[in-house]
């Protein structure tokens, strides 16, 4: 009998004691293509794209990597996409990938969940939740977001059948101007599912096309943005819970990075796998100075997935990667708003197609998400303030202050939102 049942903890155990922390999560993209055409996709290729079937990972070259995986010690793999439930071969390497003891999550639009697959979550438990994206609440949404008349039908069928099973989920959003007016009612419904424990995260800062393939579809990504004083109006409506995180997180991670590319984790774990296994430092940098092809490299054993050499060959040379460029220099380079800012190799890839040109849009972001928190004046520019430690320390103290009042004085209201 085949035994699924293998859970293993991080930092768990004998084989860990002493000895540094096993490597977090492997993300494999099974595909770069998709059932919906979502108007802000930052990689998707339609369903019956012929010339990207053929590229993608074979089954066995899938395992390969799922065994390497394994073999690295690290627990826990993402299948992403693309929509991952599109290739014929997904419960396969489902099965292969919790035989091998890793922990599966799954990332979802939920509209090709079938009895089958749902009936194979539940016996063979994936122990991570699944997440599903949701584009709205009503089919004319979710039609004028996936381009698909019949998704949000589909996509509710799949998460019925998770819900029957009892196959625990997650949901996630993507704010967008067709269904920014059901955000509130995406928020009541989400709180029903049983696994939700805190008000489900919405994609609001939209990431242009990853493979810069497409001027035209990253002009429209573009153009459905938020308003970064939108944006900082969504993040900060649970006022006092807002600061009070933000508080904490900006004592523990903002400052200026100085020249050094990355201050991420791109790079520290085993990084992630696109379509065609190429190894890269993380799932949304793809340019080629960040990239290990082991198909590329003649010495590559065919039951190699390249994982093990891309940690030594490549992965340490990219985190010492300095910044070049000279406007990064002398903004992100000296911004003490690093940290609250997206602003980052990947970012920068996708928008310029370097690793440093600053993004205009994720410095606006930022700034009003700071000027919304009393980090700065309007017209001030991050990188030129230099007593940003007593400003931090200002509004932890502010934000302490109101959240003890918030407590005993009972729940802080909303604030009203100010998108239509
Ligand atoms: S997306 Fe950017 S910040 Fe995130 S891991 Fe990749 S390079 Fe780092
Ligand atoms: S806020 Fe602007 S200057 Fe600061 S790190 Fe972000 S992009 Fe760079």
């Amino acid at each position: 009998m085949t035994a699924y049942a293998v859970v293993r903890r991080d930092g768990e155990g004998a084989l860990w004691e002493g000895k540094p922390k096993p490597p977090g999560r492997l993300d494999v993209e099974l595909t770069e293509r998709c059932n919906l055409s979502c108007i802000h996709c930052y990689i998707n290729r339609p369903a019956g794209d012929r010339e990207a079937r053929v590229r993608e990972m074979s089954t066995e070259r899938v395992q390969a990597v799922l065994r390497e995986t394994a073999a690295l010690g690290c627990f826990t793999v993402r299948f992403t996409g693309g929509e991952p439930l599109l290739r014929e071969d997904f419960a396969e390497l489902y099965r292969f990938a919790r035989r091998l003891g890793l922990r599966v999550l799954v990332f979802t639009n939920a509209t090709l969940i079938t009895p089958e697959i749902a009936d194979l979550f539940a016996r063979v438990p994936p122990l991570e939740k699944i997440e599903i994206t949701v584009y709205g609440m009503s089919p004319e949404s979710y039609a004028a977001v996936t381009g698909v008349s019949t998704a949000y039908r589909a996509a509710r069928r799949g998460i019925a059948l998770l819900l029957e099973r009892r196959v625990p989920f997650v949901v996630k959003g993507a704010l967008l101007p067709p269904n920014r007016h059901e955000q509130q009612e995406f928020e009541a419904w989400a709180a029903t599912i049983p696994w939700m424990r805190k008000r489900p995260s919405s994609l609001l800062d939209l990431n242009l096309r990853a493979r810069r393939d497409s001027h035209s579809e990253s002009a429209r990504i573009e153009a459905l943005r938020l308003s970064p004083e939108d944006g900082a109006a969504i993040r900060g409506r649970d006022r006092a819970r807002y600061r009070a995180d933000m508080a904490e997180f900006c004592g523990k991670f903002i400052g200026p990075p100085g020249e050094k590319l990355f201050s991420c984790g791109a790079g520290m774990g085993v990084g992630s796998v696109d379509a065609y296994g190429r190894v890269q430092t993380c799932l949304l940098l793809r340019h080629p100075d960040t990239v290990y092809d082991p198909a590329a490299v003649e010495e590559t054993a065919v039951s190699e997935a390249g994982l093990s050499a891309a940690r030594v060959r490549l992965f340490p040379a990219v985190r010492e990667l300095r910044a070049q460029d000279p406007e990064y220099l002398v903004r992100c380079a000296r911004c003490f708003l690093k940290g609250l800012c997206d602003q980052c190799p990947a970012k920068s890839w996708m928008e310029h197609g370097t690793l440093d040109t600053p993004v205009s849009y994720l410095c606006e972001v930022a700034h009003a998400r700071a000027r919304d928190l009393g980090l700065l004046a309007v017209g001030e520019r991050a990188w030129e303030v230099t007593d940003w430690k007593s400003r931090v320390a200002r509004l932890r103290a502010e934000a302490a202050g109101v959240h003890e009042a918030s407590d005993a004085g009972g729940e802080e209201r909303d604030r009203t939102w100010r998108l239509g």
